[in-house]
């Protein structure tokens, strides 16, 4: 691959190569802009490395050892096994590699020069590789995304984040989760079915603030269900060392059992520091996020950002689908913005959760409590009632008006993750209640409880 740029002046140049900034690079190549791609570690960015991809790896894999459980109960005459971490991770990097390999055919292939080097803004045209040396563009997109935040307590040192769990060889006996958004949720899940015994310290009274409350009631509850010990308005003021592990202490003096490790997942931060930002007078908002308006502008003309370093939802879709509109209106005539309403999303947990569209709280805020009609479906999947497991599905939809439009669907249980990417389309086109129950149902499958709610 050309990693020498032959021409310092290109039409566009990138910054950062994750999902945002290789999506950017590709459409922008594809309307046949000279492209220059800055990215100093590996190809994908957090999504590929040490996100989305490795992530779900880890959750498939915990889905397994749930199944696994399950087995005996049903009747067949194996034992559960403990993960080979080590064997397991071997599949996890070659399907990454794969990743890799296939960005770097594919930048080969559209003539995108990567410098794999950290840069900075010189001036709204110019950019500054660490090497020293200057590149020139009439636009420039930043896509450099974000990284995990540790809370500013004494030893924060002492826990891992994210990026360190996916060094990981092997599940730690007993492990503290910090926080209860989407990578606690999800992280906890992954190490319970895994083996560890996990308890989560969370700072408000429940998890996945922002998501559904009876749903969340009920991922909590399954949760619970399954060891995971979940400790609501925590408070934490230390961590120490504890004969080689790390005990908390919270904020009235008391401290914790000594745990092996302890996990923060309490938020990232966007990377926009040493960035020239200031210089080149690109404005960021109080949490370091590039402003920019929903044409994923900023302040400065020719200088553009997407993904996680703005404050938009920190989701892949969402940066890719920003990435190609943007290069579509700079080089293809297309007026098109990237609808931030009714994203759907997926939090992985055990059983996984999607939702799109509003919250019952939300619409009831949006629309007027007396508006809205909420439908529920609450049961337990085949599987679990074979096995006897008491792991609960909640399925929910919000409806509004008189003719019941359908503005929020949350669906929590097995296979949600892959039954809300069709329901999403529906609810984006503007389906109402009876055209759900016109469709005729799935049988026997949790996804027809949609199509039969009343
Ligand atoms: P990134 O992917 O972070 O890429 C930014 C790139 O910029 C990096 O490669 C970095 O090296 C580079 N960079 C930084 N500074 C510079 C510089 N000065 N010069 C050059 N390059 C620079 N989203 C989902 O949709 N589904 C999921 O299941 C999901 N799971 C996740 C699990 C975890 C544990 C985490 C942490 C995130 C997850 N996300 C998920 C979120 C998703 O990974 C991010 O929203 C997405 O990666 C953002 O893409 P981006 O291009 O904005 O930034
Ligand atoms: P989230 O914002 O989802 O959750 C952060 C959690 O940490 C919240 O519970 C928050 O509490 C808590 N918290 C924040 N600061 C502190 C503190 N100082 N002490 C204790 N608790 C604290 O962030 P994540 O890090 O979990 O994930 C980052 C983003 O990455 C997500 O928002 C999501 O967009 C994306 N992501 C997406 C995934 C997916 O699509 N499946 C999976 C993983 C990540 P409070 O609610 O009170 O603020």
């Amino acid at each position: 691959m050309n990693t020498r740029p032959a021409t310092s002046e290109f039409d566009l140049i990138v910054i950062g190569g994750g999902s945002g900034g290789l999506a950017g690079a590709f459409r922008a190549a594809e309307h046949g802009a000279r492209v220059a791609l800055l990215e100093p570690h590996l190809l994908g960015g957090t999504c590929v490395n040490v996100g989305c991809v490795p992530k779900k790896a880890m959750w498939l894999a915990a889905e397994v050892a749930a199944k696994m459980k399950l087995a005996p109960t049903l009747g067949f005459p194996v034992q559960p096994a403990a993960l080979n971490w080590p064997e397991f991770i071997v599949h996890r990097e070659r399907y990454i590699e794969g990743i890799h390999s296939s960005y770097r055919r594919r930048l080969d292939a559209a003539g995108i020069v990567l410098a794999p080097m950290r840069a900075h803004l010189v001036d709204s045209r110019t950019v500054e590789c660490e090497n020293g040396t200057r590149l020139r563009a009439r636009h420039l997109l930043i896509a450099t995304g974000g990284r995990p935040e540790r809370p500013d307590i004494p030893g924060a040192d002492l826990g891992v984040v994210s990026d360190d769990f996916f060094q990981w060889r092997a599940a730690p006996a007993r492990v503290a989760v910090v926080g209860g958004g989407y990578i606690a949720v999800e992280l906890a899940g992954v190490l319970q079915a895994l083996g560890s015994r996990v308890e989560m310290y969370v700072r408000g009274s429940h998890l996945l603030r922002g998501f559904d409350h009876d749903v969340v009631e009920q991922l909590t509850e399954d949760y619970r269900q399954s060891g995971v010990r979940i400790c609501f308005d925590q408070h934490l003021a230390a961590v120490e060392p504890d004969s080689g592990g790390v005990r908390l202490r919270s904020a009235d003096g008391s401290a914790s059992d000594r745990y092996d490790a302890v996990l923060f997942a309490t938020g990232r931060r966007p990377n926009s520091e040493r960035l020239g930002l200031e210089a080149v007078g690109v404005a960021t908002d109080a949490d370091g996020c590039i402003a920019v308006n929903e044409r994923h502008e900023t302040s400065v003309e020719g200088v553009y950002a997407v993904g996680d370093i703005t404050a938009n939802a920190q989701l892949t879709p969402v940066a890719i689908a920003a990435a190609r509109r943007l290069m579509d209106r700079v080089y293809g005539g297309s007026q098109a913005v990237l609808d931030q309403r009714d994203i759907p999303t997926v939090v992985f947990s055990h059983p996984p959760f999607g939702q799109v569209g509003l919250t019952e709280a939300d619409a009831r805020a949006e629309h007027g409590s007396e508006a809205v009609h909420v439908y529920r479906a609450a049961f337990r999947p085949m599987l679990n009632a074979l096995a006897d497991v008491p792991q609960r599905s909640l399925f929910k939809l919000v409806c509004v008006g008189e003719d019941r439009r359908v503005v929020g669907i949350h669906l929590m249980g097995e296979a949600a993750d892959e039954i809300l990417q069709g329901f999403a389309v529906a609810l984006k086109r503007g389906i109402t209640l009876q055209d759900l129950r016109e469709t005729v149902a799935i049988h026997p499958t949790s996804a027809e409880e949609v199509v039969l709610m009343r």
